[in-house]
């Protein structure tokens, strides 16, 4: 596995004053964001922990020259929001309520579990404390940065409990977090017994929402920066396994058995995808909630 380190690489202005520093599709590098206004920045995402954390947070002050900053996470997720700490102080941490509650009850499991997957991830979580936010909004918050105001949307239950979209409505910019994945099968952290929170239902209701609203620019959680074909992409993607699943849940057939047919299906429709581990998680989550 190649370390999940942030890197200043190929740092990509999507519109006038936000940029993205791309994820150069390292595992558990998320793409990070910057929205610049007149009188303040707002960063979107903090990399896996503190080291990376302090990256970003060296290069957000650059880029701020004096301008004020605020921090904001899409959703609890280590390498989202295990920084977030290093910015205290230097930052206004700002998040929906759900992901707060999120990052207080999981974030500490969340901790031990991604300390456990191998030595590189467990050296970058190393001195990780979990940040509490500053400022916390319940379902809608628009920052205004100075002649630019991004709405912050929390979006209600779907790839995780807690996870928050981020709009930039002048430049037609939407930060989609792991709701969305460019070239990889929507990420399922289906975890019986202890997680279950992530919903295929709510999230695909969520995607079709989003991809109904359209956008210009879609920057996603994990993979290459694209347009709204990625929303229309996940929404698909998250229908099928829906639909798919459900119709050989209602015939009885074992959940072995629609893993193997559903993943075959699957990959044969996205043969270029990664992350083929997180179809089988998506279809327990999805026999769950089978309605009958
Ligand atoms: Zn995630």
């Amino acid at each position: 596995m190649t370390e999940p380190l942030v890197q200043i690489t190929g740092v990509r202005e999507l519109a006038h004053d936000l940029v993205v520093i791309p994820d150069r599709r390292v595992q558990l590098v998320p793409n990070i964001g910057l929205i610049g206004g007149r009188h303040s920045v707002l960063v979107v995402e903090t990399g896996l922990g503190p080291r990376n954390a302090e990256t970003v947070l060296k290069f957000a002050t650059e880029y701020a020259r004096g301008r004020k900053l605020y921090l904001t996470t899409t959703h609890f997720h280590p390498e989202h929001a295990f920084g977030a700490r290093v910015f205290a102080g230097e930052a206004t941490f700002l998040l929906n309520r759900d992901q707060a509650d999120d990052l207080k009850v999981k974030g500490p499991g969340y901790l031990e579990m991604f300390k456990g997957l191998g030595e590189a991830v467990a050296r970058e979580l190393e001195g990780v404390e979990l940040a509490r936010p500053d400022l916390v909004y319940d379902r809608e918050y628009d920052l205004d940065l100075g002649g630019r105001v991004v709405r912050l949307r929390a979006v209600g239950r779907a790839h995780s409990r807690g996870d928050q979209v981020v709009r930039v409505p002048d430049a037609d910019v939407l930060f989609a977090g792991d709701l969305v994945e460019a070239a990889q099968f929507a990420i399922f952290p289906w975890f019986p017994p202890h997680d279950t929170d992530v919903s295929g239902t709510r999230w695909l209701a969520v995607m079709q929402r989003l991809a109904e609203e359209g956008t210009r620019t879609v920057v996603p959680g994990h993979g290459d920066v694209g347009d709204a074909r990625l929303l229309a992409d996940v929404r698909d993607y998250l229908r099928l396994l829906r639909d798919e699943t459900w119709a050989r849940r209602d015939s009885a057939m074992s959940e072995e058995t629609i893993v193997e047919e559903i993943s075959a299906l699957m990959i044969e429709r996205h043969p270029d995808w990664a992350g083929r581990e997180w179809i089988e998680k998506g279809v327990g989550c999805l026999c769950s909630e089978h309605p009958a």
